[in-house]
């Protein structure tokens, strides 16, 4: 059948191309012919790392289909603040369509990638079987639950804009309930937020929970013991921020606990159940919202790919980030596997999942496309580290970047102006600025409306959401 599709004829054979033809699919969709004289990239994904390689890839003598689920690019550092009430989902997205349109050779296709079949040299979609002569992966990654998939149903994540907006709904609506309950352990439940995973995004997110609670939600709901809300930030290592120096790392516990986090370290948990928190130890909390922030593997496609899968379901790549074998299929960002060359006796590590690994990966995946196009030798990726940082509260962030740490007001101005930089779109850059600047000076968080479905109350059974393919609450 797939030939059928790839040579433009029915399923019977006859010569009436069928509707998903490529050459009318491509068509459809505003890209030059197919088949085209000069060679079709497409590319999977429409994050960090997709957007990069296609604009590398604009204005160059190729055709460049880019392929994402949704319609807009996703600014993940912000998605937090979304969560907490402090930015709209829009002032954190772009849409695609208006990033690609300024190059006459890059079109877009919102629709899910189901597959690829890398000898045929085709990507599958529900609806087109799209041929190419490049190919770069970049589909990104989903929570990792190490195997204990009902975590997935009993907690929230935060990976896009949906998840960000049902947390947010979740803590403003068991305020909410905690208005009627007449109960008060189920009070106190309700008004009580667990965050699992004491990375940046864990870090970022209890810190900003708290300050929703201290600064806003104390005055919204005056009937409301605020002293009863809990923030916990449960880690199962001995420390958070593992990335970060030691000391930056004693500054953040210290800051956040200064703010009123509750911070639980060496706490693996065993199991989440309506709202029950369980321990290895035994020990248990209860919580109205419980959030999922431990732990990143790629995308589910990459566990539709038939290809060999290493820590974390990524796929390894060559150095030059091309799969084995495969020359003209990349791999970048948070689904690739690539170790780092040893350094000084020290053995090489796994690029991490973060944003500039998956913009550099990008950058050399598509010149790599272009080397080979223009025959000339494809160049090994070199990953120029600049820092990490997280932020802890409205003044205060761990920065550790080119020999300096700093933590407090200085590393916070700089996140500022790291972020708003980085932001695609003029109009996000002007509408975060204001938010934040008026959030800085008035202590509000204008955007904490519930939208969409009411989310149930603590108990209530959890289905999966149409919009994606990782099971969530609702
Ligand atoms: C909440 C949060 C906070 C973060 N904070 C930071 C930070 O402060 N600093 C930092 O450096 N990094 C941060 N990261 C990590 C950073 O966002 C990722 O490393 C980066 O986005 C990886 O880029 P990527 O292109 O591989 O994937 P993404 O940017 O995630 O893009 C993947 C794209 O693929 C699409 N997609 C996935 N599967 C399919 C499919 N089957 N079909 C079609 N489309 C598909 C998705 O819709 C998405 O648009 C954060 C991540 C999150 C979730």
């Amino acid at each position: 059948m797939q030939d059928a599709f790839l040579h433009g004829t029915g399923h019977d054979g006859a010569a009436a191309p069928s509707p998903l033809d490529p050459a009318a699919v491509y068509r459809r969709y505003g890209a030059r012919p197919w088949p085209s004289a000069r060679p079709r990239v497409i590319i999977v994904g429409a994050g960090f790392g997709g957007l990069t390689a296609a604009r590398v890839l604009g204005g160059k003598d190729v055709d460049v289909l880019v392929i994402d689920r949704n319609n807009y690019h996703g600014f993940w550092p912000l998605l937090y603040q979304v969560a907490t009430a402090g930015l709209e989902p829009e002032s954190v997205a772009h849409p695609v369509r208006a990033i690609v349109r300024r190059y006459s050779n890059i079109s877009f296709m919102m629709a899910e990638v189901l597959g690829v079949d890398f000898e045929q040299q085709v990507v599958l979609t529900a609806a087109a079987y799209l041929p190419y002569d490049y190919l770069i992966l970049a589909a990104g990654s989903a929570n990792n639950y190490f195997g204990n998939e009902a975590l997935a149903r009993h907690t929230y994540g935060l990976k896009d804009l949906d998840d960000a907006e049902l947390l947010r709904n979740a803590v403003l609506a068991n305020f909410e309930y905690a208005v009627s309950e007449t109960d008060r352990a189920q009070r106190r439940k309700l008004k009580t937020l667990v965050v699992v995973g004491g990375g940046p995004t864990g870090v970022e997110l209890a810190g900003a929970f708290v300050e929703l609670i201290n600064h806003v939600l104390v005055h919204d709901y005056p009937m409301l013991d605020i002293s009863e809300a809990r923030v916990v930030l449960v880690e199962a290592g001995g420390t958070v921020l593992a990335a970060f120096p030691e000391k930056l790392q004693r500054e953040a516990i210290r800051r956040l606990e200064a703010m009123g986090v509750e911070v639980r370290l060496r706490s693996p948990v065993a199991s989440v159940e309506d709202g029950t928190v369980t321990f290895a130890d035994g020990s248990q909390i209860e919580a109205g919202v419980v959030v999922w922030a431990a732990g990143v593997r790629a995308a589910s496609l990459a566990d539709r790919l038939g290809l060999r899968q290493a820590r974390g379901g990524r796929i390894p790549v060559e150095p030059t980030l091309n799969l084995p074998g495969h020359p003209e299929v990349f791999v970048v960002g948070d689904m690739a596997y690539l170790e780092s060359p040893p350094r000084r006796g020290r053995p090489g590590a796994p690029y991490p999942m973060v944003a500039p690994v998956a913009i550099q990966m990008a950058e050399r995946a598509a010149h790599n496309i272009l080397a080979r196009i223009h025959r000339k030798p494809m160049r090994p990726f070199r990953y120029f580290d600049k820092g990490n940082m997280a932020t802890i509260g409205r003044r205060v962030a761990v920065l550790d970047a080119f020999g300096i740490r700093l933590s407090g007001y200085l590393a916070w101005a700089g996140w500022l102006v790291v972020h708003l930089m980085s932001l695609v779109g003029f109009r996000n850059r002007i509408v975060v600025f204001l938010n934040w600047a008026y959030s800085y000076f008035t202590y509000d968080r204008g955007l904490r409306l519930i939208t969409g479905p009411k989310p149930a109350p603590p108990g209530a059974p959890v289905q999966a959401a149409a919009s994606t393919t990782e099971p969530r609450r609702v």
